[in-house]
């Protein structure tokens, strides 16, 4: 079994969001850091979860937990070892608190044991690191066998559920019965939403904390327009010169980085030209993110009436250990693509992105990104969808399923499409040929879901609302940021502030 080991985190200069944020927000963060500082006096503030690489967790910790360093606190990252066992276990749960009956297998006696066990031997190691009084955040089901080891060596911890559903079923609450025994004595719970709590949870304890994307990350960074040209050609993603001068890129620690890897591309022929208009879905290759939908509904709905193409990227599927299913679901995907007809197969691209570099890949996922014309997120259930948020800093057009954290996300028609039911592929391919066929609603769409991602998905706002939390669990008390005007999917009115332009290319 994989060993607990500890993630190694640098320092980020809060400050750098100034220019992104405005003097005033940036003004009230630093004000809320100093406060949180004086509050936590030197505690450690542990954060884990169960993978360094691929998903939105670790894509957060990645740069929220920079930031918190950045600004004098002791924040840590560790990330917990299990066998395939566990985390077939895991995935289990995870699918089941999404509604899904994922693999099918029980959740019971046995299971128990596994999850117990694997928990036990993680706590030993992180023991060792974490003392009285340390406040640490377990982020998903994963780390719950955590708590009561924490508890009992008196560290104050927070347990975090990243995911949820909107209509619990019976597999959401089997899966909720599960972990249940496990968080009982967990100080503080939070989710994104309110409505993924389960109805047992002491409403005393929940936090709603929506997540947020860093625009300074080598995933969001603003990149030239040649600079993408050359990655895209590069990585074997779309048709280009490949030049023989190396391609670097910024690091999220600061120093240079090289594009080495390709990706693994399925596809008929050569990849798609550089002006071909491109739909593009990045997801990790699980079946809630129903990438085999997108395909389908592309290839009835789309190919023959557009000259787009489909790009479907996600994870080298060996990179992402806590996600069993990632091989099969890939699999299933390349079978499907390998029964279309060839007029519609030669428009669909399957991508999967080299993972050994956490940079590099985030830099070709920004690529990729930003050429897209259209940036689909068809989940069948969603915590929350970063890869719709950073889509929609990019000011592309999204186009997603009314499901669980996107529709608070988006605004429909005004800052991205979102079609009701996943289920209707007819209407997601409508709503991807009428955007494919409308640039300047395109363009309209685009600009609105930038200034929607500056004003509600930035890790400020995402820190003070931690800031928070941990100020009134440790007795001291962090004057709140002001709510934002706007809550997405709410009333509107938009703070000032400077534009998305000012990072945006
Ligand atoms: N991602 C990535 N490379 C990939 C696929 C996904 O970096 O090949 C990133 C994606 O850009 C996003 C995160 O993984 O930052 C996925 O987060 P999201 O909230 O959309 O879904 P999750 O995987 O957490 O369910």
């Amino acid at each position: 079994m994989e060993r607990l080991r500890e993630v190694p985190v640098g320092a980020l200069p809060p400050a750098r969001l100034t220019p992104v944020i405005g003097a005033e927000r940036a003004a009230r963060f630093e004000e809320m850091a100093g406060q949180a500082r004086r509050i936590l006096g030197g505690r450690v503030v542990m954060n884990v979860n169960s993978t360094a690489v691929g998903g939105g967790v670790a894509e957060m910790l990645q740069t929220l937990l920079g930031y918190l360093r950045g600004a004098g606190l002791d924040a840590r990252w560790t990330v917990l070892g299990g066998n395939p066992d566990f985390f077939t276990i895991t995935k289990r749960i995870h699918n089941r608190i999404h509604g899904s009956p994922g693999d099918g297998g029980a959740l019971g006696a046995g299971e128990n044991e596994i999850f117990r066990t694997t928990t036990t031997e993680n706590a030993a190691e992180l023991l060792a690191m974490v003392e009285r009084g340390d406040f640490v955040l377990l982020h998903d089901p994963q780390t719950a066998g955590l708590v009561e080891p924490l508890k009992q060596a008196g560290a104050i911890v927070a347990w975090r559920s990243h995911i949820g559903c909107d209509e619990p079923n019976e597999w959401s609450e089997a899966a909720w019965e599960f972990l249940r025994p496990y968080l009982a004595d967990v100080d503080a719970y939070v989710f994104s939403r309110e409505g993924y709590a389960p109805s047992w949870l002491d409403r005393a304890r929940l936090w709603i904390i929506p997540p947020s994307i860093d625009p300074f990350a080598p995933k969001n960074v603003p990149l030239p327009q040649r600079t993408i040209s050359r990655i895209l050609a590069y990585t074997g993603v779309l048709r280009g010169d490949v030049v023989s001068t190396p391609i670097h890129f910024e690091r999220r620690d600061g120093t240079v980085g090289r594009l080495d890897r390709h990706a693994d591309i399925l596809q008929t022929g050569p990849p798609p030209p550089n002006d071909a208009p491109l739909v593009v879905q990045v997801s990790r290759w699980d079946r809630l993110k129903d990438m085999q939908g997108v395909m389908e509904s592309f290839a009835a709905h789309v190919a023959g009436a557009t000259s787009a193409h489909l790009l479907l990227v996600g994870p080298n599927v060996s990179g992402v250990t806590d996600d069993p299913e990632g091989g099969l679901v890939l699999r299933e995907c390349m079978e499907r693509w390998q029964q279309l007809p060839h007029s519609r197969r030669s428009r669909i691209h399957l991508a999967c992105i080299p993972t050994a570099d956490v940079d590099e890949n985030a830099v070709i996922v920004n690529a990729i990104q930003r050429h897209a014309t259209i940036v689909t997120q068809k989940s069948l259930a969603e915590g929350f969808g970063l890869t719709v948020a950073e889509a929609m800093w990019k000011r592309r057009p999204v186009v997603a399923s009314r499901v669980g954290g996107i529709s608070d996300q988006i605004t429909h028609g005004e800052n991205g499409i979102l079609v009701d039911d996943p289920s209707d592929l007819a209407t997601f391919g409508d709503a991807l040929r009428g955007i494919l066929a409308d640039p300047a609603a395109a363009r309209r769409l685009g600009r609105n879901a930038a200034l929607q991602a500056r004003d509600f998905f930035l890790g400020d706002r995402h820190l003070s609302q931690y800031a928070e939390m941990i100020a009134s669990l440790l007795g001291g008390e962090i004057e709140p940021n002001p709510p934002p005007h706007r809550r997405p999917g709410g009333t509107k009115r938009r703070p000032p502030g400077p534009s998305p332009d000012v990072t945006q290319p």
